[in-house]
């Protein structure tokens, strides 16, 4: 038998990991900048987390957990989304009474949902997400918003789409919902199995269907903002203004109703496609949620937070060009020359590592040319040669693997010769931790007149990330 993944789950290795590990490292700061705080809830919840009787209408939750019976005959579910997990979280630990509030929470990892895999789209996948819980105001679902938007732009997105709606609070959908039944029980017939279901269920899950006849029927249906209650309108134009004054461009979308039933009130997408048009779906959902921290236990507290796919972003990001700067080479090849060196030479890199260099060494010994081309298959910024002669005389030849400019370094000052050769080849790495080559830092200024760029402001988050380079290169 040939062992493979399981269907929809894809290894990540190489550059790809590299690449989502730095997605990861930017958004997290990001999060930070605005003072969220990480939390790492388990991957498994009982299923009445998600399900919360019959709580939930969405297909998420009926059609797609990955739900099973543990030893002990108790139904867990591998997470499909992070939010009811973190709420969850915050109900057993009591958080709103121990922890600042509100509680400006941010979370990355796995989550697990059974659909039809396709590009985008898989069964295990990553998201990175936050949950602002706890006060109730426009401001705070700005502030969400504006958090996931720069996080992207810190990646170096120039062009995105911000969708935005508002569901309105309970009232609201209420009636939505019957203007919405009348409306589809008319055309039920020539709509998909799902839809069926769905118009009994809940019929604002029709509006999410991906059938395009669905949709297309769908198109007619009664809109959202015709039953706003004063006081959702209000709240949802407050919302809007302040992206407004923040010169934060969306696109109002009254289709938009979000796949999951706790949401009230504003929901958003956000969409990019890659330049040659290849569309990933939404990089990111969210909105705000009114009932949930109830529903699971806790106090009557609202919470507002977004998701987004890791996967998405980066095949977006590997799509366009945001990655091929990405470094995910090694500072130094340390190459012994014949056999009797191997030893010190072995002992040389690890201090070379305790320095603060990436290093690696092939720990046999091996022909010059085999040396070189594993050093470049490593990215090896340079080369550190040395032989009996070398270690004889206390020095090693330090070769740049970029300009193949060698000069003779002695042993004795390995720290300072590194440190002087490293500031020569790449001066701009130590000033705030990004160098003008990183990713997501935008090459030329960003242009004030250019009506895509909004107020928001790239930049770069690098050195706030635990972007494993710019550490290393800390402890010099
Ligand atoms: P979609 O409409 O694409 O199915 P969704 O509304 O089901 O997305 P959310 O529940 O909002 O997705 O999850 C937040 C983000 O997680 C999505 O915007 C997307 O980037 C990502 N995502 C969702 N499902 C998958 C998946 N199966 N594989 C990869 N990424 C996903
Ligand atoms: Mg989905």
């Amino acid at each position: 038998m040939d062992y493979v993944s399981v269907k929809g789950m894809h290894d990540i290795y190489g550059n790809e990991a590299a690449g989502m590990a730095y997605v990861a490292s930017i958004l997290k700061a990001t999060a930070e900048l605005y003072a969220y705080r990480e939390i790492v809830p388990p991957v498994l919840e009982y299923t009445e987390v998600f399900s919360r009787g019959t709580g939930e209408s969405s297909d998420i939750v009926r059609k797609e957990m990955y739900t099973f019976n543990d030893k002990g005959d108790r139904s867990v579910t591998l997470r499909p989304e992070f939010t009811a997990g973190v709420v969850r979280a915050v109900v057993s630990n009591k958080m709103y009474a121990t922890e600042e509030m509100p509680l400006k929470l941010y979370y990355c990892g796995p989550a697990f949902r059974y659909e039809r895999p396709q590009l985008g789209r898989y069964r295990q996948f990553n998201q990175f997400g936050v949950e602002e819980i706890g006060q109730d105001s426009a401001r705070v679902d700005a502030e969400c918003i504006i958090m996931a938007m720069q996080g992207l732009y810190m990646l170096g997105f120039k062009k995105l789409s911000l969708k935005i709606n508002t569901i309105g609070d309970e009232e609201t959908r209420a009636k939505y919902r019957e203007a919405l039944k009348t409306y589809f029980a008319g055309h039920i017939d020539e709509m998909c199995d799902d839809c069926h279901e769905r118009l009994k269920l809940n019929p604002m899950r029709i509006l999410d269907c991906k059938v395009e006849r669905d949709q297309k029927i769908a198109e007619g249906a009664p809109k959202i903002k015709d039953y706003l209650s004063e006081a959702s309108e209000k709240r949802f134009y407050e919302t809007l203004s302040i992206l407004n004054d923040l010169g934060v461009e969306y696109e109002l979308d009254d289709s938009l109703v979000r796949g999951l039933d706790y949401y009230s009130e504003v929901v958003f997408e956000v969409h990019a496609l890659a330049k040659d048009g290849t569309d990933y779906g939404a990089l990111c959902g969210g909105g705000h949620y009114g009932g949930l921290v109830k529903e699971l236990g806790g106090p009557d507290l609202v919470g507002v937070g977004f998701a987004m796919g890791l996967e998405r972003v980066y095949g977006l990001m590997e799509k366009d060009g945001l990655l091929a700067n990405l470094d995910t080479g090694i500072d130094l090849y340390v190459m012994p020359v014949g056999e009797n060196v191997l030893n010190d030479v072995f002992t040389l890199t690890e201090e070379v590592r305790q320095l603060g260099y990436s290093a690696d060494t092939p720990l046999a010994a091996l022909k010059m040319g085999t040396m070189f081309k594993k050093a470049e298959r490593r990215g090896a910024k340079f080369a550190l040669i040395l032989g009996e002669d070398e270690l004889n005389k206390g020095v090693a030849q330090l070769k740049n693997l970029k300009t193949k400019e060698q000069s003779e370094i002695s042993l004795k000052d390995l720290g300072e010769e590194l440190d002087k050769a490293f500031d020569k080849a790449y001066p701009n790495e130590d000033d705030d931790g990004c160098g003008t080559e990183e990713p997501g830092k935008a090459t030329e200024a960003p242009d004030p007149e250019d009506p895509e760029a909004g107020l928001m402001k790239e930049g770069c988050a690098c050195s706030d990330a635990d972007f494993g380079k710019e550490e290393e290169k800390g402890k010099k």
